[in-house]
């Protein structure tokens, strides 16, 4: 019996009746008494779903257990029996993390149970960026948007009306910009995690494909990484863990070596065999001049090189440019360290090189990346065990792919005026872009902003109208991690637990709007729900009758889907692998001396942080609360700095500095480590905001504010590690809260 029947059956007695009114009304009690159906008592489950806090798409496993809790239906709050997330684990049958999770993952159910939820639909009652906001309904939430949409859609042209999508949901990416184009625009953005396009337009160049590789680590002997941090927040943290702990210890008798080359002393260098500091920027140099020793000394795959585009030029080219005893200065690596490393790198094959991070985030970071991938190239790596590999593509149709989220501020620049009506949806482009850019100012000249959203971010502060979305435990989505080599691999995001508040999953709202409108829109989302759009997108003729499981028709897929949370086709990749070197030698980089300069003697080194990534767990005390692993500072920021400049600038560790660059001033404590190169300052990502709930507001200082708006060449994304600074010195100390050295901070202090 559900809870309307047995209400209007009058089951209960009248003795009942008048216990329960004296409680404070049976419609408080009821619910209480009903619990959601689905609910065991005293049992708890555990569901397979798979974790969505960043793109890299790790199995979960989630337990959950009846419990009473206060929730918000139909605009009041009622005690009710509800299933509730206890904990999240690893799924030991998924292939991407194998049973492992990375803190952050862990950390979901304080995005689900986040005391600074949206719990239902808002408009704006203050200026904007104010953040006051008055609660309505969904009726009136849905009616003002529509409103706001109509004429757009009326015109037949919606030009006027644009979308910036997070990346949390490729699948939202791809329905949103169909949403769109079925509306006449053209305006969907995406916003990518930091330097992805980078390495996706360097694959296309140089392999003809977009796709990010897949490492092959377990069977690797030697990896050569620059800039990747891939123990800490590079593409997929768990799944490189997992790789190098058996590329490291795995098997028996051989242990691989770990190379990296970076300006800063990460977790990943740390944990590396040998760590080359170079000069920040210089990373493709550093390539070239390990490929100038293995073309010198004839150490390359012979075979390979015969189907290299473009390998004649290219060596002559780095024979004359990048021999190590002509470049080692300028990138402050020795050249018999260089000779060393190449040699050993040729001759311990299989082997890869990578590359991420800060590397690819200056002028010349797709010249890096095709730098980095000449050397897979030279020793015959693509394609091949030990080596870089590609997931399997799938046959079904290709899913719309968004401009880059930069191009939203570009056009807007461009073309005042020309966007009507914004949709932000799980997006933060206020945040994540060089403060002076404009992306603010840009939001403030936009008519209508309306974002889909479970938190208040920098940039949803701004919107006129916040729809409540639902978490990745309340909601479907469907998850392709691009990590895992020569397999197709669907992992499902399956709603674990009914919303405690009034959120929609924003896909269905989208797609009752399409279904309402019918005409071309209607056509191209015909779907009921989100569920049904991922069925169909899915593709049936990928899916079915082969792979980890065999079904018949696609409700027999999505069911047993459900049941195991993945599904993984085993079919190899078996598409040639096709190598182009001709655009390195026209892309060649100015000399590192030349992109120095003397009013700002320090090159700014900023990371994503292993425990916020690029700020999307600010808002969760977990992460907050989590160590950095190389300085132990939890709760704020801080800047990396070499003991022998701080002594020259006078500056004590713990003291206060502003940085300064050509685009602003912020100001942090420094943590005095000698591993810090002297000519650099490093700063962590994701504190800062503006905006994003009690534990993160206020807290720290976002690298973006002083970031110059520069961009890697030839892609257009942000240049966000080229940028130089001075350190000034304020004279003041601030108490860096560092995990077991510092015990003098109130509870008040830690979690104001
Ligand atoms: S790496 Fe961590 S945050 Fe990312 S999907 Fe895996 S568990 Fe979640």
């Amino acid at each position: 019996m559900n809870r309307r029947r047995f209400l209007k059956s009058g089951s209960l007695g009248a003795g009942a009746a008048v216990a329960l009114t004296g409680c404070g009304g049976d419609e408080k009690l009821i619910p209480f008494l009903i619990p959601e159906e689905n609910i065991i008592p005293g049992v708890d489950q555990w569901t397979p779903s798979t974790c969505a806090v960043c793109p890299a798409g790790c199995g979960i496993l989630v337990r959950s257990a009846p419990g009473e809790a206060r929730v918000l239906r139909e605009g009041q709050e009622r005690r009710q029996t509800v299933l509730q997330v206890k904990k999240i684990e690893g799924n030991p049958d998924h292939v991407v993390n194998r049973g492992r999770l990375c803190a952050r993952g862990q950390a979901g159910p304080q995005i689900l149970y986040n005391p600074d939820r949206i719990r239902t639909p808002l408009k704006i009652s203050g200026p904007r960026g104010s953040g006051q906001y008055l609660p309505i309904s969904w009726d009136e939430g849905l009616s003002l948007l529509e409103r706001k949409l109509e004429p757009l859609r009326a015109s037949g042209a919606a030009s006027g009306l644009a979308a910036i999508v997070g990346h949390s949901s490729v699948r939202r990416q791809s329905l949103m910009s169909e949403f769109l184009r079925a509306l006449g625009s053209e305006r969907c953005y995406r916003e990518e995690p930091l330097g992805t396009p980078v390495l996706r337009e360097a694959n296309r160049r140089v392999f003809g494909r977009q796709e990010l590789e897949v490492h092959d680590l377990e069977n690797a002997h030697y990896i050569l990484s620059f800039g990747a941090d891939i123990l800490g927040a590079h593409t997929s943290p768990v799944r490189y863990n997992l790789g190098l702990g058996h590329f490291r210890q795995g098997r028996p008798g051989e242990r691989g070596k770990f190379v990296q080359i970076e300006g800063r002393f990460s977790l990943t260098a740390a944990n590396a065999d040998e760590w080359l500091p170079a000069r920040p920027g210089t990373e493709g140099e550093v390539a070239l001049a390990l490929a100038h020793v293995i073309l010198k000394e004839e150490l390359f795959d012979k075979e390979s090189v015969k189907s290299i585009n473009g390998f004649e030029a290219f060596r002559q080219w780095v024979l004359k440019k990048y021999a190590p005893e002509d470049v080692a200065e300028a990138l402050d690596v020795p050249a018999k360290r260089i000779a060393r490393v190449a040699r050993e790198f040729a001759r311990h094959q299989p082997g890869l090189a990578l590359t991420g991070g800060a590397a690819v985030a200056h002028p010349y970071g797709l010249f890096t990346a095709g730098a980095v991938h000449s050397l897979n190239a030279l020793v015959g790596n693509p394609g091949k065990r030990g080596g870089i590999l590609w997931t399997a593509s799938s046959r079904k149709r290709a899913a719309p792919v968004p401009a880059p989220a930069r191009q939203w501020a570009e056009d807007l620049v461009s073309a005042p005026g020309s966007i009507q009506v914004l949709i932000l949806w799980d997006a933060n482009p206020a945040y994540r872009a060089p403060a002076s850019a404009g992306a603010l100012e840009s939001l403030e000249k936009t008519p209508f902003i309306a974002a889909f959203s479970s938190f208040m971010n920098d940039s949803t502060a701004y919107a006129d109208l916040i729809l409540p979305d639902r978490t990745f435990l309340e909601r479907y989505d469907v998850v392709e991690p691009e990590v895992t080599a020569g397999t197709r691999v669907v992992s499902l995001v399956q709603p674990i637990v009914t919303s405690m508040y009034e959120s929609r999953d924003c896909a269905d709202v989208v797609l009752a709007l399409a279904r309402k409108w019918g005409g071309k829109t209607g056509a191209a989302l015909p779907d009921s729900d989100f569920r049904e759009y991922l069925k169909r997108n899915l593709g049936a003729e990928d899916v079915l009758n082969h792979g980890s499981f065999s079904a018949e028709d696609m409700d027999s897929f999505w069911s047993a889907l459900k049941g195991k949370g993945v599904w993984v086709d085993d079919a190899t990749d078996k598409a040639r692998v096709t190598v182009d070197l001709t655009f390195l030698p026209g892309a060649e980089p100015l000399p590192p001396a030349e992109r120095e300069s003397a009013e700002y003697p320090f090159s700014l080194q900023p990371f994503a942080s292993l425990a916020l990534g690029e700020g999307n767990t600010a808002n969760l005390p977990w992460m907050q609360e989590l160590p950095d692993p190389m300085t132990s500072i939890v709760w704020g920021t801080w800047i990396e700095m070499n003991p022998r400049t701080a002594v020259e600038f006078g500056i004590e560790h713990g003291e206060l500095v502003w940085l300064e660059s050509a685009s602003g001033k912020i100001e942090a404590p420094v943590f005095l480590t000698p591993a810090a190169r002297p000519d650099v300052v490093s700063i962590p990502f994701g504190h800062g905001h503006r905006f994003y709930g009690r534990y993160a507001r206020g807290r720290g200082v976002n690298p973006w504010e002083i970031i110059v708006p520069r961009s890697v060449k030839d892609t257009g994304e942000p240049a966000w590690a080229a940028t130089r600074v001075k350190v000034i010195k304020t004279g003041q100390k601030a108490r860096v809260i560092q995990l077991g050295q510092d015990r003098g901070h109130t509870p008040e202090e830690l979690h104001r």
